[in-house]
């Protein structure tokens, strides 16, 4: 059994890492596979483990900078991996794939309210589950119920949201080498109208505050306790400074945007610029939150 056999379409090489990033940064990878069901994802992993395949996981790949040289390994997208969603009382299931967009839509065409504060964040489910997503006063955590994952051992097991040592946009999911399959929200009965209002709401918040006219990943730091990234770049001088195709936003400091055919390189030297600018002016230590491939 190979990749394609189980596949067959969705299994591809040489595929362009910029063309599955939020950035459009990234070269070519090995194998580009999409499993689609729990069994195809599960007969990879098996294959993944006997050739001893470095592999990588990708949700909607928009808290991603990928290298320009490339994956000499298999990355799996999970973009269709159980692309349903349905609720039960205050409960949504939904697939590891699901955009959160579509999931705070249906929240709302249920009238069930509490998903609002994730309505612009671009990422798939199991993606904002392993990075704890949140936005406006919201965050993953107080939402999330229950997470169907894929064990490196080949089992699949509900885990309870409370065994995931959620944190500021972090879980132990990719310590524990586990794969989100899907997962269950609890949210609470509410207005539709009122929670259309939030969503429309954020959203325009979202389009005057952030550069969604660039490619980025989002916030490119993490919130250092007791400062905002964005406000410390900004006094830092580093307002739209630009390296290469790279450049901090003149609209939002805490996002580094793919301004004009970035590379790579050019994204992570100014990271590393804006880092060190922060540091030698104000003494704090800005974390990337982007994952590197
Ligand atoms: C314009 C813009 C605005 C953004 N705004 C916000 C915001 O307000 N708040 C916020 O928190 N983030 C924000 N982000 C960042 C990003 O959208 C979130 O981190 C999102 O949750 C990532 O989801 P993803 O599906 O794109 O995951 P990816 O970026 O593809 O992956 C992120 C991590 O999760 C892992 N992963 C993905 N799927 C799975 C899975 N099924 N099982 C196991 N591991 C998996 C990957 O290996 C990687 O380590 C923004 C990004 C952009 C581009």
């Amino acid at each position: 059994m190979d990749f394609k056999s189980i596949l067959g379409e969705n299994c591809k090489n040489g595929e362009l890492l910029k063309d599955h990033t939020t950035f459009h940064v990234g070269g070519e990878c090995r194998f580009f596979l999409t499993p689609v069901t729990e069994e195809q994802l599960g007969l990879c992993m098996d294959i993944i483990r006997k050739e001893n395949y470095k592999y990588y996981i990708l949700g909607k790949g928009s808290n991603i900078l990928a290298d320009d040289r490339g994956y000499d390994g298999v990355i799996i997208s999970t973009c269709l991996l159980n692309d349903s969603i349905t609720h039960e009382g205050e409960y949504i299931e939904a697939g590891a794939g699901v955009g959160l967009d579509k999931i705070s839509d249906y929240a709302m065409e249920q009238s069930l309210s509490g998903f609002e504060f994730a309505c612009g964040i671009p990422g798939s489910l199991g993606g904002s589950i392993v990075m704890n997503a949140g936005a406006y006063g919201g965050e993953m955590s107080e939402v999330l119920y229950e997470v169907k994952v894929l064990c490196p051992d080949g089992s699949i097991k509900w885990k309870l949201a409370s065994d995931l040592e959620l944190s500021y946009r972090k879980s132990n999911i990719l310590a524990n080498n586990e794969i989100v399959l899907a997962a269950k929200l609890k949210l609470q009965p509410g207005d539709k109208e009122k929670i259309r209002l939030q969503i429309e709401d954020l959203n325009s918040r979202r389009r005057e505050k952030q550069p969604l006219e660039y490619p980025s990943a989002g916030s490119t730091f993490k919130r250092p306790e007791g400062y905002f990234a964005g406000k410390l770049i900004d006094d830092a001088g580093l307002r739209g400074f630009r390296l290469g195709g790279a450049a901090v936003s003149q609209k939002h400091c805490g996002f580094v945007i793919n301004y004009d055919n970035a590379s790579s390189d050019d994204i992570k030297k100014l990271i590393e610029h804006v880092r060190a600018k922060v540091y030698e002016k104000f003494g704090v230590q800005l974390e990337c939150e982007v994952r590197m491939i």
